[in-house]
């Protein structure tokens, strides 16, 4: 308990108490944390340290998966000097998922969607990877 009560003293002398509330009440809403945490199941095709990727549940084409940080973060707009390294690492997976699927050299897209006019539901960001058909441009 004294360890706790230093703890939440420490967020309190920095005044980060409320950032820190925000990011555990975040986590236990959000969706894909609960996947990462393994509590809600997902059909997992890649993992990483940092990654986890899995089938998307309402796919938009015949190869649909989300590559998505196992560290929560809620849209592009949180992406900084501090956390960016993580978009390079989904880009990598992407490329490996490519080559594991074998669409690499016939194509594929990859997608992260923001807020409301971008078409975002789930707001823990996620590359979406899709394959399989040839895909339009402009999206709608
Ligand atoms: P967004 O609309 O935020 O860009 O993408 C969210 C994606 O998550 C959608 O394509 C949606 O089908 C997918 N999705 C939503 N809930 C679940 C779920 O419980 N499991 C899986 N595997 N995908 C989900
Ligand atoms: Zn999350």
């Amino acid at each position: 308990m004294l360890m706790v009560a230093r703890y939440h003293m420490h967020f309190l002398e920095e005044g980060k108490w409320s950032d820190h509330m925000n990011d555990v009440g975040e986590k236990n809403d959000c969706l894909f944390c609960r996947i990462v945490e393994k509590k809600v199941p997902a059909d997992i095709v890649y993992e990483s340290d940092d990654l986890i990727a899995f089938k998307d549940i309402e796919p938009r084409a015949p190869i649909h998966c989300l590559i998505i940080p196992k560290k929560h973060i809620s849209t592009i707009n949180d992406i900084d000097r501090s956390n960016s390294n993580i978009i390079g690492l989904m880009y990598e997976a992407a490329a490996q998922l490519a080559r594991s699927f074998n669409v690499d050299k016939e194509g594929y897209r990859v997608v992260m969607n923001c807020n409301s006019n971008g078409g975002q539901t789930v707001y823990h960001i996620h590359l979406h990877f899709l394959a399989g058909r040839q895909l339009s441009w402009p999206p709608g």
